[in-house]
């Protein structure tokens, strides 16, 4: 970055580097003082809110960092944009059959977010996919008593007894059959409760997927039925005179599909085998074709793993025309399009915000003006290398000062040369990279090799937050989300580092962002100031995070708020909910906080009967542990002397 982009730097330099355009959907933008908001549409015009107004409120109210936020308005957001975006495509197709979206509860099961879809669905008659018994409870709990449920996963007794006492209650509720030994139960259940089930059948699609969960589909996925199991449930079906009951076939290619044309090839498959089924006779009224709508986290339009070459208009037109097509020969009514389409309804809705507690520089901290008597001459010639560095030979140089501080540890290993000169060497070797990284930063064209050397001396920001509790994915299967800091955006952000996390675990890191650009191992942020609060949001990751998170180091649950925005730009806190405490973390554990108290008061006076201690240093240390028991499990700030 030259001086003079450095010194012009404004919002604008901002959105285009984070890329914010590019992801933000429209959700996101940055303020004329450089405060990242959150932009709502209201009929009036679209209103901005500072995400460090909604962190300042949340402080107010006793919630610190981290902080896991949810914004109502985005759910409600996305619920609208699907159901209308399917119903131009099929206006536009000229389909003959309706669209109907549910949302599947795995992706993020937490109360707000099920209560807010289900209250806003009602107007487009959405509905909830449950995958298990504890997901079908709360599903009946939330939802209306006519609302659609599609019962996926597997089905014990008690999970068929209460679908089937649902639809007596008036719910749609679907039994998605997974595979061939279900179907026995539900017929026996529901001839003995003397009540109709719905039935879905699950296709396993042969044509596969890219992108990072190419398993769910192919012939090795292991869900769905095959073509000979399907044929053999469905004449089980006619022998036992309920084919009146399957009006449904279900499919799910996987999560996060990037390429349009697979979704298309996969779409076909499974309509014709609708097709072919309604032309026997069969009654089938839906066609559920499952998840899959991927999220743009890089912002590219590619068909990279974390992108999609697609937007929701491509997709929606893409299922609408590719079943009216298959179905044409045949001459089919066109069926209710379902999809579930999880990540794409709740990844905008969260941002996860955390400070910066501390930053490492990998940077000399002192180099002497003039060198002291006697150094090995080892150091001597890292000292002239680090004077003499010039822009034109600069390729050769680093190379050199690497093997110079090699030699050096090495003889510091055999004793040759002593830990204050190994000292000046490391500040020597770190004086040459920042110059030769500031060298670099004035040319254009910058190769590799040389990004490379900046990626190696990048700062390290630590965030007070846990990968593993927040952001498990990025952990586990490398999923990337946009990172930026939520202030300081009218700031050049001079910076270079990589975040590492409280955890004590080299992977309790982040280490590949988004920038403009594309991807990258560092991200640029401001010069940290210890007196200052810098804060960091993670974007995007309101899909699939919040209950895979686990408590490494006992970090556990971040404090979380659900907020409503008004459009006069005011707004309401409608759910807040406080993080761990470490007493409720290692009870998790099977811990006794409260007998834990009285092993250690135990201990205490021992130690002042053995005189090691005061009666009053006893009871500090006491009300200390008593009080750090309920706290949460994040660094305080506020305790920090
Ligand atoms: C996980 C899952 C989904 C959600 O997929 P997204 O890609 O998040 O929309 C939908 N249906 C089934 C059966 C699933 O298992």
């Amino acid at each position: 970055m030259t001086s003079q982009a450095k010194n012009n730097w404004s919002i604008n330099d901002s959105i285009d580097l984070y890329g914010i355009k590019k992801w933000g959907q429209g959700n996101f933008s940055v303020s004329d003082t450089g405060d990242a908001t959150i932009t709502i549409p209201f009929p009036e015009g679209n209103v901005s809110v500072p995400l460090i107004d909604i962190v300042n409120g949340a402080r107010g109210r006793d919630y610190a960092l981290p902080l896991l936020l949810r914004v109502e308005n985005f759910l409600d957001a996305q619920i609208t944009l699907i159901n209308e975006t399917f119903r131009q495509a099929i206006k536009t197709a000229d389909y003959h059959g309706s669209y109907t979206g549910v949302f599947p509860v795995k992706v993020n099961q937490q109360c707000a977010v099920i209560e807010e879809i289900s209250r806003f669905g009602v107007k487009y008659g959405h509905g909830l996919e449950a995958g298990s018994k504890a997901e079908l409870l709360l599903c009946l709990a939330n939802l209306h008593t006519n609302g659609l449920l599609i019962c996926n996963g597997y089905k014990d007794q008690d999970y068929i007894d209460l679908g089937l006492w649902a639809t007596k209650l008036g719910y749609r509720c679907f039994f998605v059959i997974e595979s061939p030994s279900e179907l026995p139960l539900i017929i026996e259940r529901s001839r003995l409760l003397k009540i109709k089930p719905l039935i879905g059948l699950r296709i396993k699609i042969s044509a596969q997927v890219s992108g990072l969960w190419t398993e769910t589909s192919g012939d090795r996925s292991s869900f769905g039925l095959s073509t000979a199991q399907l044929i053999a449930i469905i004449d089980q079906l006619r022998d036992q005179k309920m084919i009146d009951s399957l009006q449904l076939l279900h499919c799910h290619l996987g999560s996060q599909i990037p390429d349009i044309n697979e979704i298309k090839v996969g779409v076909r498959e499974a309509s014709r085998f609708y097709a072919d089924l309604a032309d026997e006779g069969i009654p089938l009224k839906y066609l559920d074709l499952g998840g899959g709508l991927a999220v743009d986290y890089i912002g590219n339009q590619s068909d990279h793993s974390q992108s999609c070459n697609y937007n929701l208009s491509d997709y929606c037109e893409a299922l609408v025309t590719t079943i009216k097509e298959t179905l044409a020969p045949q001459g089919i009514e066109h069926p209710t399009i379902m999809t579930e389409s999880g990540r794409f309804t709740v990844a905008h809705t969260s941002i996860l915000l955390f400070d910066v507690l501390d930053v490492m520089r990998y940077e000399p901290i002192s180099i002497p003006e003039t060198l002291p008597q006697n150094l090995h001459p080892l150091v001597e010639k890292q000292y002239q290398l680090f004077r003499q560095i010039k822009e034109t030979e600069f390729t050769n140089v680093y190379p050199l000062a690497i093997d110079t501080r090699d030699q050096i540890r090495e003889l510091f290993r055999l004793g040759t040369i002593s830990t204050r000169e190994r000292a000046l060497a490391e500040n020597l070797f770190l004086g040459i990279a920042k110059k030769l990284i500031s060298i670099l930063d004035g040319q254009k064209d910058v190769p590799l090799s040389v990004l490379k050397l900046k990626q190696n001396f990048a700062d390290i920001y630590y965030g007070n937050f846990s990968v593993f509790q927040s952001l498990p994915d990025t952990w586990a299967i490398g999923q990337v989300f946009p990172v930026m800091p939520i202030h300081r955006l009218d700031e050049y952000p001079e910076r270079n580092a990589s975040i590492s996390d409280l955890t004590c675990d080299c992977d309790g890191k982040l280490d590949h962002f988004i920038l403009s650009g594309g991807e990258s191992s560092t991200l640029p942020l401001h010069p940290f100031k210890e007196q200052e609060n810098y804060i960091l949001g993670v974007f995007l990751m309101g899909a699939y995070q919040e209950t895979l998170g686990d408590l490494h180091n006992l970090f556990g649950d971040t404090n979380v708020i659900s907020v409503r925005i008004n459009s006069d730009a005011s707004f309401d806190v409608i759910k807040e909910q406080s993080g761990d405490t470490i007493s409720e973390v290692l009870q998790m554990l099977e811990y006794n906080p409260s007998s834990f108290f009285n092993d250690f008061r135990d201990k205490i006076e021992g130690a002042v009967k053995n005189q090691k201690i005061t009666i009053n240093d006893r009871q500090k240390i006491l009300n200390l542990f008593s009080e750090r028991l309920n706290d949460q499990t994040y660094f305080n700030k506020a305790q920090e002397i």
